[in-house]
C-alpha cells in the first residue's frame, strides 16, 4: 500500500490537472445530470478486486463514469437549493488536511491546528458581534451544529423532562430532526406560524409558550432562522432573543444559510440580533465558499458547550494538559475530527475578508436585480418577498389570463398555474440550461433560485428568467399541453 514518491507525485498531479480542467470547463456543460439506479448499478457496481490496479485508468473511471453523474453544484447556473462554490485555496486545504491527517480532537495531538480553529472561530465571533468568551467549533454542517445547539440548550436547562422547543414552520428540517434525535417528543415541538414575509409571528410564539407553561410543560429552547432555506426570510432576531431572555429560554439562531451575509455592511442590519443569541449555526460550505463538509456552531458562552459535551475517560487522561489548551472533542459530538478550520483560514488569508465580502454582496445584488425584473414584468410574479440571495416566483401569464374573467381556460385555475410552472421547471432542468428548484408557498407551487456562486453573473440569471417567460408563453398557448 505504500507508494514510491515519484508515483505519488505523478498521480497527485493528475488529480490536480483533472480538477483544474473541470473548473475551467465548468460553464460549458449542463449543471446537472441524473441517472437511474439501474443505470448506475450496471455501470459502477462490482466486487472489490483482490489485487490493485494502476491509478491512471481508475482516475479515468472516476472522471468519466462517476463524477459526471452528479449535480455540478458550483456551476454558474446551478441555483437550486443552496448551492456552494468552494474557492481553490479551500480545496487545496482539504487535500492538505487529508494528507497530513491531523487529529483535531485534542490539543495534545494538534496544538497548531487547534490554534487555527480557535483563531478562525474568533474571526466568526467578531463577525457575528459576539462578546469575548464566545467560541465554537467546526462541524460537518448545519445539521450537526443545530443538533449540538439543542443538546447544549437542553443541558443548560437542566435536562427538563417536559421541555418544549419552538421554531417557525419555515425552520430547516434539520431542527425537527435534531429534536427527534435528542428525544423531544413531537408533541413537545412547536411549529409556530409565519407571516406573509415567511417570518415567525412572535405573538403566536408567545401564546404557544404561555399555553405550554399553563399545561405544566417547560419551554427551554427557541430556534429562529436567519435566512430560511425556503425564501431567505430572516426572523425578527432581536425580538426572539428578547422573548427567550424574558422566558428564561435558550435562543438558538440557525444562520446556516444567511449568517455570513453579516460581512456585507448593507445586509448587516437585517441580521442585527444574531449577537444576542445563545448559539448560532453557520455553514461556511454555503456562503463562505468552502467545500463540503464545513459547518460551524458558535456559542455565546463557550463554557456551556463544554459543560454539555465534555467527558473524560481514563484512556484520555493524557489529553488533559496545559493551560487554556482547548480539546475540541470537549465541545461537540466528534472525538476524531478533521482539521476543517484550515480551509477557511487558508482561503481568508489567500483572498482576504474583502473578496468574501464582495462576493456575498454581489450575489445579493444579482438576486435583487432579478427580483426587480420579476416585479416589473407582467407575466411574472414574486411569491414571497425576496431576501438575501433567494428569489421565489412564478410565471402567471399575461394580465387577465390568470384571473376569473378568463374562467374556463386552463390558466384560470391555481392548479393549472402550478402545473404550468412545474412544466417550466422540468423543461429548464431537462434542457441543461440551468438547475433551479421549486418549493411551495401558501399552498402554491413556486419556482425558486438562490444565488451565491462567485461564477454566477447577472446574464446567467436574466437568461433563466428569459427562458421562464418563453416557456410560459409557449406552454400556455399550446392547447395540446398535458394539464
Ligand atoms: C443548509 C441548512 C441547514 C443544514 O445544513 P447542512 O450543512 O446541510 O447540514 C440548516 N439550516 C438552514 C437554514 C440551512 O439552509
Amino acid at each position: 500500500m505504500l507508494e514510491e514518491a515519484a508515483e505519488m507525485r505523478r498521480s497527485g498531479y493528475q488529480v490536480v490537472d483533472a480538477i483544474v480542467d473541470r473548473w475551467s470547463a465548468l460553464p460549458d456543460g449542463p449543471p446537472w445530470r441524473a441517472a437511474t439506479r439501474d443505470a448506475t448499478e450496471s455501470l459502477l457496481h462490482g466486487p472489490p478486486p483482490e489485487e490493485g490496479r494502476a491509478f491512471g485508468p481508475l482516475l479515468q473511471t472516476v472522471l468519466h463514469d462517476v463524477m459526471p453523474l452528479a449535480g455540478r453544484i458550483d456551476h454558474p447556473r446551478f441555483l437550486a437549493f443552496v448551492p456552494s462554490s468552494p474557492s481553490w485555496a479551500s480545496v487545496l486545504a482539504s487535500f492538505l488536511m487529508s494528507g497530513y491527517n491531523v487529529f483535531q480532537g485534542t490539543w495534545l495531538e494538534s496544538a497548531g491546528p487547534s490554534q487555527i480553529e480557535l483563531t478562525v472561530t474568533d474571526w466568526f465571533r467578531e463577525w457575528l458581534g459576539y462578546p469575548e468568551g464566545a467560541g465554537g467549533l467546526f462541524t460537518s454542517g448545519g445539521s450537526a451544529a443545530n443538533l449540538m445547539a439543542i443538546v447544549a440548550a437542553r443541558e443548560a436547562a437542566g435536562n427538563p423532562e417536559r421541555g418544549t422547543l419552538y421554531m417557525s414552520n419555515q425552520a430547516h428540517g434539520s431542527v425537527g430532526r435534531a429534536a427527534r434525535i435528542v428525544g423531544i417528543d413531537p408533541d413537545r415541538t412547536r411549529l409556530v406560524p409565519t407571516d406573509r414575509a415567511c417570518r415567525i409571528v412572535t405573538a403566536r410564539l408567545r401564546e404557544a409558550i404561555r399555553r405550554d407553561r399553563e399545561a405544566g410543560r417547560e419551554p427551554f429552547c427557541l430556534v429562529g432562522t436567519a435566512g430560511t432555506t425556503n425564501t431567505g426570510a430572516v426572523d425578527p432576531l432581536e425580538e426572539l432573543a428578547g422573548i427567550a431572555r424574558e422566558e428564561g429560554m435558550w435562543c438558538h439562531l440557525d444562520a446556516a444559510y444567511g449568517g455570513f451575509a453579516v460581512l456585507d455592511p448593507e445586509t448587516r442590519p437585517l441580521l442585527e440580533g444574531l449577537e444576542l443569541a445563545d448559539s448560532v449555526t453557520l455553514d461556511p460550505h454555503k456562503w463562505l465558499f468552502q467545500p463540503y463538509e464545513t459547518g460551524c456552531l458558535m456559542v455565546r458562552d463557550v463554557t456551556r458547550l463544554e459543560s454539555a459535551f465534555r467527558i473524560m475517560p481514563d484512556y484520555m487522561q493524557d489529553a488533559d494538559w496545559g493551560h487554556g489548551h482547548v480539546n475540541f472533542c470537549d465541545r461537540g459530538l466528534q472525538l476524531t475530527r478533521a482539521f476543517r478550520a484550515l480551509r477557511v483560514w487558508l482561503a481568508v488569508q489567500r483572498y482576504g475578508v474583502g473578496a468574501h465580502r464582495r462576493e456575498i454582496a454581489r450575489g445579493i445584488a444579482i438576486a435583487s436585480r432579478a427580483a426587480a425584473r420579476i416585479r416589473e414584468e407582467r407575466e411574472l410574479e414574486l411569491l414571497a418577498p425576496h431576501s438575501l440571495g433567494v428569489v421565489c416566483f412564478r410565471f402567471r401569464g399575461r394580465e387577465g389570463e390568470t384571473g376569473p374573467e378568463r374562467g374556463g381556460t386552463f390558466r384560470s385555475s391555481p392548479e393549472r398555474i402550478d402545473d404550468l410552472n412545474r412544466e417550466i421547471q422540468d423543461r429548464i432542468v431537462a434542457s441543461g440550461v440551468a438547475m433551479i428548484s421549486s418549493t411551495r408557498l401558501a399552498g402554491r407551487f413556486s419556482l425558486r433560485f438562490c444565488v451565491l456562486n462567485a461564477r454566477t453573473t447577472d446574464e446567467d440569471v436574466q437568461a433563466i428568467l428569459d427562458r421562464v417567460v418563453e416557456l410560459g408563453r409557449e406552454l400556455s398557448e399550446d392547447p395540446g399541453r398535458p394539464a
